[in-house]
């Protein structure tokens, strides 16, 4: 396959299929895959400001049925450290939260068995009363998925009542890798690939402002993260005009320490910080029409994440005041407010902080450190 003529298209934001997707991954050198990627960026945000922003990452209970093979941080029923946040902890986080300046929890699973949507429902609406400017990037498909089984309810359904007490966009979790080979080992027990699109495609219809994910590196090929790119690039272009849509993408590498996948089948992440930098331009390049490529500084440090930006990506995401999830299995990197930007500016960047909306604002973060 002649490369230079896939570049010409991608360069005219013609989409690319999978055939050429993988050629491009395969053979194309990363020094040409870095130069067009950086073009698109320009492309789709012209200038030099690159995005972060101040959150915090709220588990709601560490029960899940699912127990995924790459997870840590679940744990069954009835074990010694199982929990609920109960709203006193809340209170406690997100009091923290605004004191460093930010007003946004993700708040992400377990898949509790116990609760119901109505418990959704309840804390959503209880903490909204309590922080009326409270942002809610809570749950994603599997659950939403879950729950619609276990209420009999359509996926639209269950998105319209929790949108209406007070979720504000929905994280793209649990998309792992879009293949049910994959998913059938890493997470058997979550939302199928199709499954995993039509969440996303009715919370397109609803308007609430979504972000795409992809976890990489364990047992899925080349062509899977290919076709994973390319169902999300042709679910956004499903999307009814004007809607938001998936506002951002964000790949990270398989944490592999202590998992199952580690312990049980042999499987070691494969992430080295050529291929992410080579994965990061991918993106840019298959999904033209997602604006913003969010680089994973948790997972893959401060030297990667810089150079991600010189590669396609114009975002380094959030502080990320607490994470306990890829933390569990080794992603080790945490950096604040002061360093975040100084990162930025040592790329050759200008910090723009920024809400989950990818709206930059102008307020500086109540902290230096
Ligand atoms: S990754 Fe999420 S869904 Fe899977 S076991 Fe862990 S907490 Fe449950």
């Amino acid at each position: 396959m002649d490369l230079e003529q896939i570049y010409q298209k991608a360069l005219r934001l013609v989409p690319i299929n999978n055939e050429e997707g993988t050629s491009l991954y395969k053979y194309a050198p990363v020094e040409d895959l870095m130069f067009i990627a950086n073009k698109l960026r320009q492309v789709h945000n012209p200038g030099n400001i690159v995005g972060w922003m101040i959150d915090r990452n709220v588990n709601l209970t560490n029960i899940c049925f699912s127990q995924c093979t790459f997870c840590n941080f679940c744990r069954k029923k009835g074990s010694d450290d199982a929990y609920i946040t109960s709203t006193e902890e809340y209170i406690t986080k997100i009091d923290e939260l605004y004191s460093l300046g930010g007003d946004q929890l993700l708040l992400q699973g377990g898949m509790n068995p116990d609760l119901d949507i109505s418990f959704y429902i309840d804390l959503f609406r209880n903490l909204k009363k309590l922080y009326p400017s409270l942002k809610l990037h809570a749950l994603g498909p599997p659950e939403i998925v879950y729950l619609a089984k276990k209420e009999r309810l359509s996926f639209a359904e269950v998105l319209s009542r929790l949108a209406e007490a007070g979720l504000d966009s929905l994280p793209g979790a649990g998309a792992e890798i879009l293949s049910d080979r994959v998913r059938k080992v890493v997470s058997p027990a979550k939302s199928t690939t199709p499954e995993w699109l039509d969440v996303m495609r009715e919370a397109h219809k609803l308007n609430l402002p979504t972000s795409a994910t992809m976890m990489y590196g364990h047992i899925e090929t080349i062509e899977e993260r290919i076709e994973h790119l390319i169902l999300i690039r042709d679910l956004q272009a499903e999307r009814p005009p004007n809607h938001y849509g998936f506002i951002t993408f964000v790949p990270w590498p398989f944490q592999d320490e202590g998992t199952v996948l580690r312990e049980k089948h042999g499987i070691k992440s494969s992430y080295n910080g050529p291929d992410y930098i080579r994965m990061i331009a991918i993106s840019r390049i298959i999904l033209n029409n997602i604006r913003n490529i969010q680089a994973s500084i948790l997972t893959v440090g401060r030297e990667i994440g810089m150079l991600s930006l010189h590669s396609g990506a114009n975002d380094l995401g959030s502080i990320m005041i607490e994470e306990n999830v890829v933390s569990a299995a080794g992603a080790k990197n945490r950096f604040d407010a002061k360093e975040m930007q100084s990162i930025i500016r040592e790329a050759g960047f200008v910090p723009g902080r920024r809400n989950q909306k990818y709206e930059l604002i102008n307020t500086s973060p109540n902290t230096s450190g």
